[in-house]
């Protein structure tokens, strides 16, 4: 399987209002739809947040319910959900749909820092502690976001500690202000850290998109595309989706790999599956 590379596409996030790329899916039913067509062009994983009817970024495990309940009417498509899509939510609040719905996966950000400028990113030792414990008690792999890495470290301590089991997922997240810039020597001083028998995946956020993913096909990762990170296709051209997804599976094809349908990535990451 080591020419498959997993598409993920994150469709949403907690923070881009239509007014800055009308693409943007917010209600269950527009993330549901955009899931499919991801899918379609390549997707494997989608990555979900929930905005509530201000289009702010909510925790509602509702919301979560009814989307993922939609995306699954459509297609077999992985649902990566997030545990971090609202600053206000409490520890409880941030896994509740974790404990409700048991997805096949979920984010687990390995540790806090200065998202600049908009605040501190917070994920204390004792929020990860629960956190780790409930996808562990659930069967939810868990997606290790690594901004910085001593992160890679936290995630180590977790598993050393019984909270969280190896292999490992890591999805490297560059480009940030306050983590680690989106630099290919910064991807490639992340992979001399990897634990033996792990995963990983990256992007970059914004321009540093293009040069991530293409570091990442490279090397032998997967990637993540989608609005969450970035909203332009090219400089000054808004994008959706999609097509974004669509670019990112023919860069595969382009390189000599595969695209890995949900079904392989289920395999290569050693997912439950499905309900
Ligand atoms: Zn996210």
């Amino acid at each position: 399987m080591s020419d498959k590379v997993i598409i993920t596409a994150a469709l949403t996030g907690a923070v881009t209002p239509k007014e800055k790329n009308p693409n943007v899916p917010l209600t269950p039913e527009e993330i549901a739809e955009d899931a499919y067509k991801c899918w379609k062009a390549g997707a494997a994983i989608v990555h979900i947040h929930m905005r509530d009817s201000e289009g702010q970024g909510t925790m509602d495990a509702d919301r979560f319910e009814k989307t993922a309940a939609l995306i699954r009417e459509k297609c077999d498509v992985v649902v990566n959900m997030t545990t971090s899509g609202d600053h206000r939510a409490s520890d409880e609040e941030r896994m509740k749909h974790i404990d409700r719905l048991a997805p096949e996966m979920a984010s687990f950000d390995a540790g806090s820092f200065n998202w600049m400028p908009a605040g501190v990113f917070m994920n204390t030792p004792q929020f990860l502690d629960k956190l780790g414990r409930l996808m562990t008690e659930k069967n939810v792999k868990p997606e290790i976001e690594v901004f910085d890495s001593g992160m890679m470290d936290i995630a180590q301590y977790y598993v050393a500690q019984g909270v969280i089991k190896a292999p490992l997922h890591f999805q490297f997240v560059l480009g940030v202000l306050g983590g680690m810039g989106g630099t290919v020597k910064n991807l490639v001083y992340l992979l001399d850290k990897l634990p033996e028998g792990s995963t990983w995946s990256a992007f970059g956020v914004g321009k540093d998109h293009l040069p991530i993913m293409m570091a990442a096909i490279g090397m032998g990762g997967h990637i993540r595309v989608g609005l969450e990170d970035n909203i332009y296709y090219s400089k000054g051209r808004l994008a959706s989706n999609e097509e974004l997804v669509a670019r990112a599976a023919r860069l595969v094809k382009e390189a000599n790999k595969e695209v890995a349908t949900p079904a392989e990535a289920r395999q290569i990451l050693g997912l439950k599956g499905m309900k």
